[in-house]
């Protein structure tokens, strides 16, 4: 028997959001009124793989980090806080107009495709001169400029097929709305862009209720919302989406070396889930952001190129500066350690080093590394099969109990056992259709074991176990199921990987 593997890079994007919809992963938003642009609900199986990719994020920050604690901080935050993390004048993205279609589009994304086109036709070189030069007019925010080098480099829109473009203007991604029933602009509070924001401005809150020392992080996960221009891509670029957020408060002159460390902890972690380290990459950033000394991404290979999954910045102490001013109350940290000469021993502001992955990035990537097509040969015969290679412990369900027929006693052998494991796993009990019918249902949500209570069950206690990935089967006890399970599911092998 012969199997070969369709990998991700010939994967279209459209099977996998096929298959996201029709197993129950992701639905558009409000798809009875035509859906939400931009914006994705998960269903019965998506909630379950997100909590767990959110849930393995949280533990390996907090758990495994004994100097990293949680927050949970408030959507709503007072306007101010916006005022002085600059995103009111400053969180914009250069949109440009086809008059011929009236599309929209970004200005910095169309050079870049471009410059993707240019790489994959082998000249990285044109493709890196051209993001330079961009880099440079963006720094600049010499907005004629860049609309200049779109004419010059031949962009046209894909839908007019034209070059007909406006001015190259800013845009807020912030979205606005009012507090309280009178709307005037007193009123009016921003959607968090960012949920590093909550972190900053409960520093000092964190700091002395849980007694942190310098160095140490708080991490959060929660829902931020941008007004994208361009949103496509599926769940690549949402409107409302979530971030898995970690700001690491360092002495201020040691935040390279942080910086340096969390950016391959970081790697390492996406390595730890699966992802092939081939598939994941570096990319420093051509234009710091206003509050950055030095910013890389780790992009991955999605099927539409390699792309941010996770941003690494070094933030210096612009945000708690920036909160000291226009608060006016102290931002301080009183570091007790160090000195005759070693330093420190007084007052400062913390610098900062910041990891901001997207819960909902996260996934699309487990997905597509999961997706899997192969063709099976036995004997004269070929068929396909489609599975999740999903990791285990980020499976939505960890395994399926399944009474080889509806008789003979064999439902309820199989239903005690259910019984006797769900309180440890997520698990299905279904007695539905053929044994061969009901493992493919599996495989494509990618259930990485499948549990048959057959007649032999009933006079030995055993079962058979068979793997998703090689479809293997194995005779084991009953008593012995918990611990194998456990074994493949557990965060703990992730956790070992990370030492
Ligand atoms: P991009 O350049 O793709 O717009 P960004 O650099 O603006 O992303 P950050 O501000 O660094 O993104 O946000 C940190 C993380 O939040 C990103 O790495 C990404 O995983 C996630 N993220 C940002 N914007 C979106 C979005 N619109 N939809 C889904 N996830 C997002």
């Amino acid at each position: 028997m012969a199997t070969q593997e369709k990998t991700v890079e010939n994967t279209q994007l459209k099977d996998i959001i096929s298959h996201a919809k029709e197993y129950g992963f992701i639905f558009p938003s409000s798809e009875i009124y035509d859906g939400l642009q931009a914006v994705y609900d998960y269903g019965q199986m998506g909630v379950e793989l997100k909590n767990n990719i959110k849930n393995l994020w949280w533990k390996c920050m907090t758990q495994l980090n004994q100097n990293v604690v949680g927050l949970d901080a408030a959507i709503f935050m007072h306007p101010l806080v916006w005022k002085a993390s600059g995103h009111v004048d400053s969180f914009s993205d250069p949109m440009i107009d086809n008059k011929d279609s009236k599309k929209r589009y970004r200005a910095d994304v169309l050079l870049e495709e471009k410059a993707a086109q240019y790489e994959n036709e082998g000249d990285v070189e044109k493709a890196n001169a051209l993001l330079a030069e961009m880099g440079k007019l963006l720094e600049a925010e010499d907005l004629d400029g860049v609309r200049e080098l779109i004419i010059r480099e031949g962009i046209k829109c894909p839908i007019s097929g034209t070059a007909n473009w406006t001015e190259v203007r800013q845009f807020n991604l912030m979205f606005s709305t009012e507090v309280g029933s009178v709307a005037d602009e007193t009123n009016t509070i921003y959607l968090r862009p960012e949920t590093a924001q909550g972190i900053f401005v409960n520093f000092l809150n964190v700091q002395k209720t849980g007694r942190m020392k310098v160095p140490f992080g708080i991490a959060q996960i929660g829902k931020a919302f941008r007004n994208e221009i361009v949103a496509r891509q599926f769940i690549f670029r949402m409107r409302e989406f979530e971030q898995m957020e970690m700001q690491f408060f360092v002495r201020p002159g040691t935040e390279m070396e942080w910086y340096n460390q969390w950016k391959e902890t970081r790697k390492k972690w996406h390595e730890a889930i699966g992802i092939p380290a081939e598939s994941l990459r570096y990319h420093d950033h051509e234009k710091l952001a206003h509050y950055a000394n030095a910013a890389v991404d780790i992009e991955y290979k999605f099927p539409f190129g390699f792309k941010e999954v996770e941003g690494i910045h070094s933030r210096t102490d612009f945000d708690l500066t920036q909160h000291q001013e226009l608060s006016r109350k102290k931002l301080q940290y009183f570091d007790n350690d160090l000195n005759e000469e070693g330093k420190p021993y007084g007052n400062y502001i913390p610098y900062v080093i910041e990891t901001s992955a997207g819960a909902d990035r996260l996934f699309l990537m487990t997905l597509c590394n999961a997706y899997t097509e192969e063709e099976i040969t036995e004997g004269d015969n070929t068929k396909s099969r489609t599975f999740l290679k999903l990791h285990p412990s980020l499976a939505p369900v960890k395994a399926a109990i399944l009474p080889l027929t509806k008789k003979d006693g064999l439902p309820e052998k199989a239903e005690k056992i259910f019984n006797d494991l769900k309180f440890d796993f997520n698990m299905i009990f279904e007695e539905r259709d053929s044994i061969g019918k009901r493992y493919t249902r599996q495989d494509l949500i990618g259930t990485p074991f499948c549990i048959a209570v057959d007649h032999q069950t009933l006079e030995d206690d055993t079962v058979t176990v068979r793997d998703r990935d090689s479809r293997e089967q194995v005779r084991m006890p009953i008593s012995e199921l918990k611990n194998y399970i456990e074994k493949a599911v557990s965060f703990k092998s992730i956790f070992e990987k990370l030492g």
